[in-house]
């Protein structure tokens, strides 16, 4: 009935039992789902880590992740910018790290572009972050990680490095990146494994870099996310 004041109706039942969250994850139900229905790599835990982390420190500017694929841990950063009133942005080449290619352990043929005949991550991606909502606050970028960096000079709250993983690309990626990272900012890698048993040593190596930079301090670890914070003066 258009144009009926129903101001004075009895709330809707709830119907669905709400999950039981963080409420300091800053993501509601229906976002939260949509993450963890994504495709991709981000365990639950460590996504919400993420958020959490994004959460105490997107009031300080844009949060910033590297390594996109179908947006899953985007939407993890995507409900503490919105709550801040910031943005996420989230750059990837969208043709896959090595292990993402044909014959490889995480390939998935259904991201292959025929036109091109290469993996292309981007329109999962879309409709990932369409399908979620959040399509005003996740602004993807495509291109190479490094050279993105060489190019920016915006301040930001969390830069967030899960691209590719080998030492000298995720080094790239540190170098590049951890200066834009605002003092009281963190810095968050993925993937890092202290047992060479449990996965390759790329970001941990880059990790104790970060460390003994003395730049950056740890503040926790969530599984393989681990949490940095910049401790010392104004950014570059
Ligand atoms: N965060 C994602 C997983 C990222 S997988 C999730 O939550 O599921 C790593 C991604 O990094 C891949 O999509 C790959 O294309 C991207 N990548 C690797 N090297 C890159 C580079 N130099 N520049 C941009 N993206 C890169
Ligand atoms: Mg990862």
């Amino acid at each position: 009935m258009i144009g009926h004041d129903d101001t004075d109706r009895a709330p809707a039942q709830r119907v669905d039992p709400m999950p039981t969250i963080d409420p300091a994850a800053g993501l509601d139900p229906t976002l939260l789902n949509a993450a963890r229905v994504a495709k991709g790599f981000m365990p639950d835990d460590e996504g919400l880590a993420l958020a959490k982390a994004a959460l105490e420190v997107a009031s300080l500017g844009p949060l910033l992740e590297i390594g996109t694929y179908c947006g899953k841990s985007s939407l993890y950063l995507a409900g503490p910018a919105r709550e801040a009133g910031t943005v996420v942005f989230t750059i990837d080449h969208h043709h896959g790290s090595e292990e993402m290619q044909a014959g490889w352990e995480h390939h998935d043929s259904s991201l292959i572009d025929e036109h091109t005949g290469r993996m292309d991550s981007s329109v999962e991606f879309r409709r990932t972050i369409a399908d979620a909502g959040v399509s005003d606050v996740v602004i993807g970028i495509i291109g190479d990680s490094p050279k993105v960096a060489r190019h920016w000079n915006t301040p930001l709250s969390l830069v967030f490095i899960d691209g590719a993983h080998s030492y000298e690309p995720a080094l790239a990626d540190y170098l590049g990146w951890s200066p834009h990272v605002v003092p009281g900012g963190y810095l968050v890698f993925h993937d890092v494994f202290e047992d060479p048993d449990l996965g390759g040593q790329g970001p941990w190596q880059v990790y104790c870099e970060a460390i003994s930079s003395g730049v950056f301090s740890p503040v926790r670890t969530v599984g393989s996310m681990r949490i940095l914070v910049r401790s010392d003066g104004p950014t570059r």
